[in-house]
């Protein structure tokens, strides 16, 4: 992006990201008043359904989202929530977006302040932010002509902001136009700044009824309208209390996130505060590598993003360490090759590196080749789940509830829907040691199918075993003798080891090892299986979890959401 004062330019697309001439004018005209928004908030429409959706094609700086914010806050009723998609397939740096806004920092910064707090790194695919309780704001890092497909929701109105048609007619597609036919409804309005003639009769023939009206500033025309097909809006259903099964870390994820949405939950758990193995001190935070992108990986992707941007200001022991995997076998140099080519994140976020330079970020003398992140971290699991249920009951006895969230790990089973989910349950035993000499100086975590979590003041834990069958928490020495066999086949310079506890826990795991989250039926909802990959996973599960309970639009795609739900094994 270069600047000039006022209007930032994209260099790559030759063109302004607004007008050059009054950037909040514009987005003031073609996209707020050319949806008729300010008056549509403050009609019976807004006072009786409470809810709005706004997509967009092209976030760029996200003044137009700021400014939507802004006026939303100015006109819709107490209770009202707004949901606000947008596609970008070149996310700008957070830093270039400040510097972007800074001719209007003073107007902009109640929501510009929150939005920069919360902007995800660059990774594609869906992000998710919420704010004050009643604006979300989902992300989606993608080209639109793929990214639109992806979208579960209905949309209340449109901003057509991609760069100028003839500069950039990827964005302006018959698969864009269709995607947003599909995600319309009889209601639902449409505002572009461009007028040209092609816009035009695409969206038309996608079935919008469309006129022409005065442009913003020296432009003659822009288009605004509405589409013409006979789709009802849907109706989102009046819960407020959730009570929710489990207080490990899906259950607290859980009604962590419900609150932010306005819900009311309560947990209930007979055995307390993680007490399973979500009590565990020190969990590593890493997705699961796949070779391609997937369903699956965007999920894991998506949930990593989110843990970076939630974890730090919940405190919990979070230290963001960085992560060396090494590349024990040829199956996994071929997979983390494959990884870093097809999941498409940054060098910064994700890369490879030889052995001497992994050594390096590690703190250790590496044998091998590793996979890096930088932003990886370690927590504390049970911290967390505190954090998480600060401010939430927790019951010892069943609640009653407008719905329940069955977040109690193999017990969701005792649902008679769900008798027949394929889940298991898997033993893992963590071994805490005082740290060998020879890894004083390691700073990121080391993970080779075990795990070495970086040390803190003298001792580390190690990790873990995998056992299918065994469903006791008893505890083994030969898991701990197991644990530092392990770490000593990839660093054989540790030594004698000298270990100070263990614990053993029991994680739910599903047959194709993808967690199980979504409904069940109209007022039960699960989120479980979540793995060794919990920590992760059961934060943006949550989310899901939100979304289903509002009819809002989802936060991960529509292909992740089928990946997760509970009746993919029917
Ligand atoms: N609404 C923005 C704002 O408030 O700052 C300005 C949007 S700017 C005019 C157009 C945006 O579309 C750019 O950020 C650009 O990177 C993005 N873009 C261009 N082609 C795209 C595509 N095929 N899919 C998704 N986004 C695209």
């Amino acid at each position: 992006m270069g600047c000039m004062i006022g209007a930032p330019r994209s260099e790559q697309f030759n063109d302004v990201y607004f007008s050059a001439h009054d950037g909040p004018g514009e987005t003031g005209h073609v996209f707020l008043d050319g949806n008729g928004l300010g008056d549509r908030w403050q009609g019976r429409g807004m006072a009786e359904s409470r809810r709005f959706c706004i997509g967009e094609t092209g976030f760029g700086t996200g003044l137009n989202f700021l400014l939507a914010w802004e006026l939303f806050n100015r006109t819709a009723p107490e209770g009202a929530f707004l949901d606000f998609i947008s596609v970008e397939k070149f996310p700008l740096a957070a830093a270039d977006i400040e510097k972007g806004l800074s001719p209007w920092a003073g107007r902009l910064s109640p929501y510009l302040d929150k939005m920069l707090a919360q902007y995800p790194a660059r990774i594609p695919g869906f992000h998710r932010m919420v704010f004050d309780r009643r604006v979300a704001l989902t992300l989606i890092f993608d080209d639109a002509n793929t990214a639109l497909a992806e979208v579960e929701g209905q949309v209340d109105a449109w901003f057509l902001d991609g760069f100028t048609p003839s500069k950039n007619p990827d964005m302006w597609t018959d698969e864009v136009f269709t995607q947003m036919a599909r995600l319309s409804h009889g209601g639902t309005t449409f505002a572009t700044f461009t007028a040209a003639g092609f816009v035009k009769r695409g969206l038309q023939s996608a079935g919008f009824a469309v006129e022409k009206r005065r442009g913003f500033g020296p432009k003659r025309d822009m288009l605004a309208g509405r589409f013409a097909g006979d789709v009802k809006k849907t109706t989102a259903r009046s819960v407020k209390k959730i009570a929710v099964h489990g207080a490990g870390l899906a259950g607290c994820a859980a009604a962590y996130t419900l609150r932010q949405y306005g819900f009311d939950p309560v947990l209930y758990d007979p055995n307390g505060i993680a007490s399973c193995a979500s009590g565990n001190s020190v969990g590593l935070i890493n997705p699961r590598f796949t070779a391609f992108r997937s369903a699956e990986s965007d999920f894991y992707a998506g949930a990593f993003a989110h843990a970076m941007r939630a974890f730090p200001a919940l405190g919990a022991g979070y230290i963001p360490c960085g992560a060396v995997h090494l590349v024990t076998d040829e199956d996994k140099e071929k997979r983390f090759a494959r990884t870093v080519e097809n999941w498409g994140w940054q060098d910064g976020l994700m890369h490879l590196a030889d052995a001497d330079s992994a050594s390096g970020i590690a703190g250790v003398k590496l044998s091998h080749a590793a996979l890096v992140l930088p932003t990886a971290a370690r927590i504390n699991p049970s911290l967390l789940c505190r954090a998480y249920a600060d401010g939430v009951e927790i019951l010892s006895e069943k609640p009653d509830g407008d719905a329940v969230v069955l977040a109690n790990g193999i017990a969701a089973l005792d649902h008679p829907a769900l008798a027949g989910l394929p889940l298991h349950t898997v033993r893992g035993q963590i071994t805490e040691i005082e740290t060998p000499h020879a890894l004083t100086g390691q700073k990121a975590n080391i993970c080779y199918g075990g795990y070495a979590a970086a040390p803190l003041g003298g001792r580390q834990v190690i990790g873990s075993t995998f056992q299918k069958w065994l469903t006791d928490t008893i505890l083994r020495p030969e898991d701990d003798a197991d644990n530092i066999e392990k770490l000593r086949t990839v660093l054989p310079q540790v030594g004698e080891v000298k270990i100070l506890s263990a614990r053993a826990g029991l994680r739910v795991a599903s047959k194709d090892r993808f967690p199980v989250v979504g409904a069940v039926d109209a007022n039960t909802l699960i989120s479980a299986a979540h793995g060794s990959h919990g920590i992760l996973s059961s934060l943006l599960a949550a989310h899901i979890l939100a979304d289903s309970l509002r009819g809002g639009p989802s936060c991960v795609g529509k292909s992740t959401l089928k990946a997760l739900s509970p009746r993919r094994f029917d």
